[in-house]
């Protein structure tokens, strides 16, 4: 094994023995002999010194957690249940976030609501809270900051803005209905 392949250690991996190396920043060495890492990092060797030292690393990906507001694109829906595609968390947005959210039809609204297609409709944006932090994200959007922040007319696709309680159609010249955020982009 060439042991001067960089690794990703967590605190207590061995990562050389005495005899090779000294330990450096973030390393130490056990009863044993060998030397372990402090860190959450990657290793460095100074092959010329002999010294393995740890880079600590930040390597926390953002993931949903409980309480967390995502915004996320409805990709599929039913009167029960809707999917999300996650790509924003708590305002922060990367390339790393991408993941699925479901919302049960009882967590949409505050209001008694019988389909979801009365709270959101395929391809419209949102605004989620999570209720649990593992895979399928479980969501509500009964907060009145949570609901759809962008909504389109089901009859010609156009952007629907929000007058009053409702979002209207120029171009059609009706309402929808939606569980609508407060955050809700388009205004009068
Ligand atoms: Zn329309």
């Amino acid at each position: 094994m060439d042991k001067r392949v960089v690794k990703r250690v967590t605190p207590g991996d061995i990562v050389g023995v005495e005899e090779e190396f000294i330990p450096g920043y973030g390393a130490y060495i056990d009863e044993e002999g060998y030397i372990r890492s402090q860190l959450v990092g990657i290793t460095q060797f100074d092959l010329v010194k002999r010294i393995i030292s740890i880079k600590h690393v930040k390597d926390k990906p953002l993931t949903p957690k409980p309480g967390a507001i995502v915004e996320g694109i409805i990709t599929g829906i039913s009167d029960d249940l809707a999917f999300v595609n996650i790509y924003a968390i708590n305002e922060k947005f990367s390339r790393s976030i991408n993941f699925t959210g479901i919302i049960h039809v009882s967590q949409a609204s505050n209001e008694y609501i019988k389909s979801l297609y009365e709270a959101f409709r395929l391809g419209e944006v949102i605004k989620a809270k999570v209720l649990n932090d593992y895979h399928p994200y479980q969501l509500t959007t009964r907060e009145p900051g949570l609901g759809v922040i962008v909504a389109y007319c089901s009859r010609c696709g156009y952007p629907l803005y929000r007058k009053d309680d409702r979002l209207y159609c120029p171009r059609c010249d009706q309402y929808e209905t939606r569980k609508i955020s407060v955050f809700y982009l388009f205004r009068e």
